[in-house]
């Protein structure tokens, strides 16, 4: 039998402290029993990413990390948003793991999926998708939300997985490949189907959060939604184009119009349609110049480059002399 691959299982967390003790008994007993099994070696590891809470959240990683070897901690300066988190655990990992697992820390992805995932890493495959075979734990309006966002992706020319979070296993030279994408506004879904090699699914049922409250109110969502949109997609500076040439043309239309109009003397009502006009060119005007600026923007952080993340500590116990 070949050597056993060393696995790091990738929890990004932000004001977690209600589910991390919960959340840490469950992956131990699941890593323990993957170990004795003999799929994933001795040296793997549950590393915890403390986003910038400002609860206990940090406190428990470190308690964890004294009391068991098995558990490490990652520490950044501040809040940076969940794919910040998640990618400075991965790039932490990557120096020690031959595959990694990204999982929430609420546990809604079911962690028994891990095996499939394990054993598609063994046949060869290099990403392997967590994908939900349904929402039913989820509110009517989180599956509605998030099913649009899909769509909507999509629409957009997007090339991401349906129902994919975040929860799916990298192989080292995946994430080495990712490691190469240095997008300041990294929208992870997007950019892990373009590092390439194979990939394949897994299917789960998600559960409910069972503790504490979701970390991504509507607000987050869309700015999610929108950033994953803006980061893959000009579609929507090619929407301002079409509209525009619509416009143009209709405008050719009207000119016609107010021509015959002038010539056969019938020149002084027109409020109605001078008001239309005004109103809604100036807020199509709006609009556009919106989005344009939206991708400025986006030029802006790139081409500033500041760094995604900064780690404060890392506990890991290789790191321990
Ligand atoms: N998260 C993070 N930083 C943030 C917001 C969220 O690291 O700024 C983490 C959070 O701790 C959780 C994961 O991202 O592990 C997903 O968040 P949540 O479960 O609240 O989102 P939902 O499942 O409701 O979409
Ligand atoms: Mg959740």
């Amino acid at each position: 039998m070949k050597a056993e691959k060393t696995l790091y299982v990738v929890v990004p967390c932000y004001r977690e402290e209600a589910v991390l003790p919960e959340t840490a008994r469950r992956l131990k007993e699941k890593l323990t029993a993957l170990m004795q099994a003999g799929k994933i070696s001795r040296h793997s590891r549950i590393l915890f990413v403390n986003d910038g809470s400002k609860d206990r959240t940090w406190e428990i990683i470190e308690e964890l990390h004294r009391g068991d070897r098995l558990f490490s901690g990652v520490n950044l300066s501040r809040n940076r948003g969940h794919q910040n988190a998640l990618l400075a655990g991965l790039m932490t990992a990557v120096q020690r793991a031959d595959m990694m697992v990204s999982m929430d820390a609420d546990l809604q992805d079911d962690i028994n999926a891990m095996d499939a995932m394990i054993d598609a890493y063994h046949n060869g495959y290099d990403v392997v998708y967590g994908v939900r075979s349904s929402r039913e734990s989820d509110s009517f309006f989180k599956r509605f939300t998030a099913e649009s966002f899909y769509k909507l992706m999509k629409a957009m020319g997007v090339d991401i997985v349906f129902n994919h979070a975040d929860y799916r296993l990298m192989s080292r030279r995946a994430v080495e490949g990712l490691a190469q994408f240095r997008e300041v506004n990294i929208f992870l879904r997007g950019v892990v189907p373009q590092i390439g090699y194979p990939w394949t699914t897994v299917e789960y049922v998600r559960a409910k959060r069972f503790a504490g409250e979701s970390k991504y109110p509507l607000k987050k969502m869309l700015s999610f939604a929108f950033d994953g949109i803006t980061s893959f997609s000009v579609k929507p500076m090619r929407l301002i184009l079409f509209l525009g040439a619509v416009i143009f043309l209709l405008s050719l239309v009207v000119l016609l119009w107010t021509l015959i109009a002038r010539v056969s003397g019938r020149t002084v009502s027109g409020w109605t349609s001078l008001m239309c006009s005004i109103w809604m060119i100036g807020g199509i005007q709006l609009l556009s110049l919106g989005v344009i600026g939206e991708y400025i923007g986006k030029i802006y952080a790139e081409t500033k480059a500041r760094p995604r993340f900064i780690i404060e500590r890392v506990l890991d116990d290789a790191d321990e002399e």
